[in-house]
């Protein structure tokens, strides 16, 4: 018999349950005892689901209030001293970790008041998890025991699961030290921690647990001989420790380099993801020894598209012929986390799109009919159906553009260069220009009032007439150029008020995108995302962003920026199609971005960002040729994009929320880029940017705190910067857009920032 196993189900309810709780807990409008009560009701629910499916390995210890590393970093005890000073209680030492914590007293004074740990990348996901973070002072040891309480309260129900933890070398790895211990390897915690979650392992026994799924998702990554040392450490460890049956998981990747430290492992068996890296499958059931079983992972966890279940059977049954059904297992790929849970609840889409679409829910289907299928059921029903969806979609006209294709394969290298190298364009636009030697700006959105979004609510909703919306939408872009102008920045922006988001608000004008209207997915905490889905070739079918760049440059004297979404953050932060390549949508989004920035130039905008921020987390995980072609073809569609402007014309770009290597940005050849780099103190990174060739701003000020940035900081940060930085080509901006900020700090902060650009101005 061929087993179904789920990785793990999301965890945020079908309607957003768990936010809805745990934000209304941090409030002080929900007790803990709702906390439980919301939690079990979703696990149930979860639980339920999958057995109703007929699911045979279930897992549990998926479910996390905020982030299943962070859980294990409280359960390990790898909890930095600021966080045990205060007492609190579990729970909420769990929430200061995640994101920081400040109390007051009744009479105003801070009670309590600590920092958030760092927040990373989930590889290359958008999921982000809460860092391990540890010192010398860390004191291992268990604390609590949340994977086999939730183990046990599935069996309460009557049902058996398959506890989930990440693994010790994964855990480890995907920590760092903290400022106290900066040359302790986390790594070198390894033997102390095998113990205890081999304590875990015993208690989970104990409790009648015969199986555990340890993911080591670091697997598919770059390792060193010491780390693949360090699996086959801590696995042996476990065998001859514990003996539960171990499922050994990796994902978003192949293993295959790794490999070594994967054959001759003491483990029960392996799972494998086999729809990122379907070529994987010769080489890894050849280590697969007489008595371990592969757990084959043919159902998407980090997509929408229904699967071919037809396509995913031929692999599992490739498993099959040399294993035994017996010990082959069809699996998701990983966890479902990163899809929303329920396709029952779209009502909007229209049946055609929706034909495309599996959610959570959906995928614990596809799991069940694949193994069905193998166990000789009679699924030809379903399976019927699921051909004549995937045929369908195939050749949909949502699906097909035959002009976009076309016209994609017009592009050639001409068409994305700009005329003239950027020596002589730096010559044209300074005479231009004529900015002053420090230029400042901002990078585009100024704060999002409640204001705004009560306008955008009332125009959504049909209670306020465009007519009306879009004279709001002028008196917000107005009040942002005079603040502008009365401060003395020198080039403006229009503050994006009529923009919900910067990749919906585009994906809403182009065709090709569909969208959701609760397709939550959990992104960070409590914070979910609904992404975009692209659902065929993209095009614009008219101008997205003139009429405001137009209005704004309108009423000044200033030159003002439009402002756009590059192609490659459209792509990462949007459901992307499985059955085109993701260069090929990138390009069609550089297509349909060109047309954009054509005719802001044409409507006589002279200065044109298009922002990048997700360039550098697209990056493939691994070194080598799927890396550096990913920096070709990203370079190009950005260029594609912005490389239509004649020589006068400024194109800048834009990047945050990672460490940016000036190596990625030098083949997308803009004029300007501005980098989030306040909180980068190290002089060694600002010296990576010293030969970069064209036009920087080093973000001088954290737009995530509510801190006003004082002008003797801003003065220190541009000298330190100036050490190695050249003022010829030295522009000053914050880190980010402002729209999370209220207009308090900004006005104040801005203010400050130009005062200390014109101060050096007399200098140089
Ligand atoms: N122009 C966008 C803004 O200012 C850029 C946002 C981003 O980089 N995340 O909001
Ligand atoms: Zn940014």
């Amino acid at each position: 018999m061929v087993k179904s196993a789920v990785l793990g189900f999301p965890r945020i309810g079908p309607n957003r349950e768990l936010k809805k709780v745990t934000e209304a807990y941090w409030k002080g409008n929900a007790t803990h005892d709702d906390l439980i009560a919301t939690s079990k009701e979703i696990k149930k629910n979860n639980w339920l689901l999958q057995q109703q499916q007929g699911i045979d390995i279930i897992p549990s210890n998926d479910f996390s209030f905020y982030d299943q590393v962070l859980d294990l970093s409280y359960l390990f005890n790898v909890i930095p001293k600021r966080y045990s000073e205060y007492d609190l209680a579990p729970i909420d030492t769990v929430f200061a970790m995640g994101r920081g914590l400040q109390q007051n007293d009744d009479q105003g004074n801070k009670v309590v008041d600590v920092t958030a740990l760092e927040m990373v990348k989930w590889f290359d996901s958008n999921y982000h998890y809460v860092r391990p973070t540890f010192s010398k002072n860390t004191n291992l040891k268990l604390n609590g025991s949340k994977p086999v309480d939730d183990y046990l309260e599935a069996k309460a129900l009557g049902i058996q699961t398959r506890p989930v933890l990440l693994g010790p070398v994964s855990f480890l790895y995907l920590g760092k030290a903290d400022k106290d211990s900066l040359d302790l390897d986390p790594l070198s915690l390894l033997s102390e921690i095998l113990p205890l979650y081999n304590e875990i392992f015993n208690q989970l026994y104990k409790a009648g647990a015969t199986e555990i799924q340890v993911d080591e998702p670091i697997l598919v990554l770059d390792l060193t001989e010491k780390e693949r040392n360090a699996i086959v450490e801590a696995y042996n460890y476990f065998h001859k420790n514990s003996q539960v049956n171990i499922t050994l998981a990796t994902y978003f990747g192949t293993v295959v380099p790794n490999l070594s430290a994967l054959k001759d492992l003491p483990v029960a068996g392996f799972h494998f993801d086999f729809v990122r890296a379907p070529d994987q499958l010769d080489d890894v059931l050849s280590i697969i020894s007489d008595k371990q079983t592969l757990s084959v992972g043919v159902v998407d966890g980090r997509n929408i598209w229904k699967n071919d279940l037809a396509k995913s059977t031929a692999i599992v049954e490739k498993a099959v012929s040399k294993l035994g059904s017996d010990r082959v297992i069809v699996a998701t790929s990983s966890s479902l986390l990163h899809t929303p849970v329920d396709l029952a609840n779209e009502t909007k889409l229209s049946d055609e799109v929706r034909d495309f679409f599996s959610f959570a829910t959906q995928k614990v289907n596809e799991v069940s009919l694949i193994a069905n299928k193998l166990n000789g059921k009679n699924v030809t029903k379903e399976f019927e159906a699921n051909a004549a969806s995937i045929k369908a979609r195939k050749s949909s006209s949502i699906t097909n553009d035959a002009k976009v294709q076309e016209r994609v394969k017009s592009i050639n290298e001409k068409l994305a260069q700009r005329t003239s190298p950027f020596v002589e364009r730096e010559k044209i636009q300074k005479d231009v220009f004529k900015l002053p030697l420090f230029p400042t700006t901002t990078i585009g959105s100024f704060p999002q009032t409640k204001d705004i979004r009560i306008n955008r609510n009332k125009f959504v909703k049909g209670t306020l007439s465009s007519e009306e919306y879009e004279k709001f939408i002028q008196s917000e872009i107005e009040k942002v150029i005079r603040f502008q102008e009365e401060i003395d920045l020198d080039v403006l922006v229009h503050g994006e008020p009529e923009r919900n988001d910067m990749v919906q608000y585009f994906g809403e004008q182009l065709k090709g995108y569909a969208f959701t209207t609760n397709g939550w997915v959990q992104s960070y905490g409590s914070r979910y995302v609904r992404p975009p889905i692209i659902v065929g070739d993209l095009s614009r079918p008219k101008a997205m962003s003139v009429k405001e760049s137009v209005y704004a440059q309108s009423i000044t004297k200033k030159h003002v920026k439009g402002m756009l979404t590059g192609p490659i953050t459209c792509l990462r932060w949007s459901f992307p199609r499985d059955d085109v390549d993701q260069q090929t949508q990138a390009l069609q989004l550089g297509l349909a971005l060109r047309d954009e920035v054509l005719d802001l130039e044409a409507a006589g905008i002279k200065i044109i960002q298009v922002d990048e921020p997700a360039l550098r987390e697209g990056l493939p995980l691994r070194a080598g040729p799927e890396r550096s072609a990913y920096m070709d073809w990203a370079a190009l569609a950005f260029r594609v994009a912005t490389a239509g402007v004649q020589d006068k014309t400024q194109i800048h770009s834009h990047f945050c929320y990672s460490d940016l290597d000036p190596n990625h940005i030098k083949a997308l050849d803009a004029d300007v880029v501005s980098i989030e780099f306040s909180k980068k103190d190290d002089p060694n990174y600002i010296a990576e940017f010293k030969d970069y060739p064209n036009h920087i701003g080093l973000g001088l000020y954290d737009i995530h705190s509510p801190r006003v940035a004082s002008k003797d900081e801003f003065t220190t940060k541009v000298e330190t910067i100036l050490d190695t930085y050249p003022a010829k080509r030295f522009w000053v901006n914050p880190d980010c857009g402002l729209k999370t900020r209220d207009w308090y700090e900004t006005k104040l902060s801005l203010a400050n920032m130009v005062e200390a650009a014109k101060a050096f101005r007399t200098k140089y």
